[in-house]
C-alpha cells in the first residue's frame, strides 16, 4: 500500500511538497484551513492530488504516516497539537525536499534582515560565474518544486547543481536533518517574537538550527559583530559540537569592508559602481562573495558581476529623482533594524515616511540617527501615536497621513532640492495596505504621478 503523506497548507511550499510527494509515489492529501489560491488548486487538480480548503478534516489527516506542515502554522495550533499527541512525524517542506534532493550543494541563508537581498546576490554571482545554480525557498520557487524539476530533468545528476535557499526561522523550526553545505546567518534582531513566547533566546535558537547538522567539509558563515549571535554562539552550536565533526566557522567582520571595498582574504572587491548601498549591503555582499568563492567561482567574474546586480524591489530601491529630490522605496523595512541601516546609508537631509502596524517597536535606537539625518517625519498609518511620542522630543516637523498618495504629496512639500524622501516604515503594512509590496507599489505610483504633474 502507498504511504500516505498529508500536506497542511497549500501555498507555494505546500503545493511544491505535494507535487514532489505525488511524483515519489506517495498517497497525497492537501488540507488548508483557509482558501487555496486558484493557481495552486489548478496544479493540484492537474496532477490528480486530493485537497480540501477552509477546514482540516482530522479523520483524513490522522491517517497519514508523515505530515508536512506549512511554516505559517504554529506549533500551538490545534491540528499540530493533535498530530503530536497521535505521534505522527511532522516536519516542513524544506526538510522533505532536502531528503530527496540527491547530489547537490546547498547554500542556506537566514537572518532577521537581508535574506532576500543576499540570496538574490549569491544567485546572481554564481550564475554569472557560469555555475549550475537555482534559487528559492522562502522566496520564489519552493525548494520541493526545484528538487522535483531536477528529478524530472534527469540531466542534472552530476552533482553540479547548487541551490541557493532563503530560509526563514519558521522554516528552520520544521527541519530535522537539514544540512546545508554552506550556511549563512546574517543577523538576529527582535522580529516575529510572538511565535517564540517573546523570547529572543528561543528565536536565536531557531536561527542557529541552520548550522545544527553541519559537519566536516561544511561551512558556517556568520555575522561576527552581531551581539545576539555572539552571546548565543556557544549555546546555539552545542549539538553540533557534540557530533565531533565540526564545520568551518567563518566570521564576517566590519573590518572586511570599508571605503567602498570588500576584502575577502587577499582579494579586494570594489563596490563603488554597485547598486548595493549602505554598510548592511556591504556586509550582505561580503557573505555572498565568501560563499561564492568557497564554491569555486572565478574571482574576476565575481568582481564584474557585483556591478551588474540589481537590488530587489522595495529594498532601498531608487524610484526617481525629481527636481533634485531623490525618492527611495524601502517598503520591505518592516522592523527597526532595517530602518537603522537605511537611515545610516543616507547622505542628504531626509524626509522620512514611517509607520503602519506596530510590531512592538522600540524606537530608541533610531533617535540619534533621526536627530542627525531627518528633517521631516511623515507618519503614514492608522495609529501614529507611538511614533509621535517616540520622536516628539527631537522637535522635527511631523505630519500625519493615511495613504501613500497623501504621504507622497506631503513629502513633496517639505523636500527641497538635494533632499531624499525615504519610505522606510519600520512597521507592517496591513493597516492600510495588502502587504509590503502593495505599500511600495502605491508609493512608487504616487511618485510617478508627481513626475507627470511636474
Ligand atoms: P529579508 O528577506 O530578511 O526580509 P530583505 O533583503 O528583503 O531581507 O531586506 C529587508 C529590509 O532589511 C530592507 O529594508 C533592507 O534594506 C534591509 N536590510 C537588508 N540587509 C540588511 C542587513 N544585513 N541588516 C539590516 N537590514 C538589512
Amino acid at each position: 500500500m502507498k504511504k500516505r503523506i498529508v500536506i497542511l497548507g497549500s501555498g507555494e511550499s505546500g503545493t511544491g511538497a505535494a507535487l514532489l510527494a505525488q511524483h515519489l509515489g506517495y498517497d497525497v492529501f492537501v488540507s488548508d484551513k483557509g482558501p487555496i489560491k486558484e493557481q495552486y488548486k489548478q496544479e493540484l487538480n492537474v496532477h490528480g492530488i486530493a485537497w480540501e480548503e477552509n477546514q482540516h478534516s482530522m479523520d483524513k489527516i490522522l491517517t497519514a504516516s508523515q505530515v508536512i506542515k506549512s511554516p505559517g502554522i504554529p506549533e500551538k495550533s490545534e491540528v499540530i497539537k493533535a498530530l503530536r499527541e497521535w505521534g505522527t512525524e511532522v516536519f516542513g517542506e524544506i526538510e522533505f525536499a532536502f531528503r530527496h534532493a540527491g547530489k547537490c550543494q546547498i547554500v542556506a541563508i537566514t537572518g532577521s534582515n537581508g535574506k532576500t537581498t543576499t540570496t538574490e546576490l549569491c544567485y546572481h554571482l554564481l550564475k554569472s560565474a557560469g555555475m549550475n545554480v537555482r534559487k528559492g525557498g522562502n522566496v520564489g520557487n519552493s525548494f520541493a518544486r526545484m528538487v522535483l524539476d531536477d528529478i524530472v530533468d534527469k540531466q542534472v545528476k552530476d552533482g553540479s547543481r547548487i541551490f541557493v535557499l532563503e530560509i526563514s526561522s519558521f522554516q528552520l523550526d520544521d527541519t530535522l536533518d537539514f544540512k546545508p553545505k554552506i550556511a549563512i546567518l546574517l543577523n538576529i534582531t527582535p522580529d516575529h517574537l510572538d511565535r517564540y513566547d517573546y523570547s529572543l533566546e528561543k528565536y536565536a535558537a531557531s536561527k542557529f538550527r541552520i548550522t545544527l547538522n553541519q559537519g566536516r567539509g561544511d561551512k558556517f558563515i556568520y555575522n561576527g559583530f552581531d551581539p545576539v549571535i555572539k552571546s548565543n554562539f556557544e549555546h546555539g552550536i552545542a549539538n553540533r559540537e557534540a557530533n565531533g565533526l565540526k564545520p568551518k566557522d567563518i566570521a564576517i567582520r566590519k573590518s572586511f569592508y570599508k571605503n567602498g571595498c570588500i576584502k575577502i582574504g587577499k582579494d579586494l572587491f570594489d563596490m563603488q559602481a554597485s547598486q548595493l548601498k549602505g554598510s548592511h549591503n556591504m556586509f550582505n555582499a561580503a557573505c555572498a562573495l565568501r560563499a561564492s568563492i568557497l564554491l569555486g567561482a572565478d574571482k574576476e567574474r565575481l568582481a564584474e558581476s557585483l556591478n551588474t546586480f540589481s537590488t530587489p524591489p522595495h529594498r532601498l530601491e531608487k524610484v526617481a529623482e525629481i527636481n533634485g529630490v531623490t525618492w527611495i522605496n524601502d517598503s520591505k523595512a518592516t522592523n527597526v533594524d532595517a530602518v537603522f541601516y537605511a537611515l545610516q546609508s543616507m547622505e542628504t537631509p531626509v524626509v522620512w515616511i514611517v509607520g503602519g502596524q506596530d510590531k512592538g517597536n522600540d524606537y530608541e535606537v533610531l533617535k540619534k540617527l533621526v536627530k542627525r539625518k531627518v528633517n521631516t517625519i511623515i507618519c503614514m498609518g492608522l495609529d501614529n501615536t507611538k511614533i509621535i511620542e517616540a520622536f516628539k522630543s527631537l522637535n522635527k516637523k511631523m505630519v500625519e497621513t493615511k495613504s501613500a498618495e497623501e504621504a507622497v504629496q506631503q513629502a513633496s512639500k517639505y523636500a527641497k532640492s538635494g533632499y531624499t524622501v525615504l519610505l522606510s516604515p519600520a512597521c507592517a503594512s496591513f493597516d492600510l495596505f495588502k502587504n509590503y509590496e502593495d505599500r511600495g507599489n502605491q508609493f512608487k505610483q504616487a511618485v510617478k504621478s508627481l513626475t507627470i504633474n511636474h
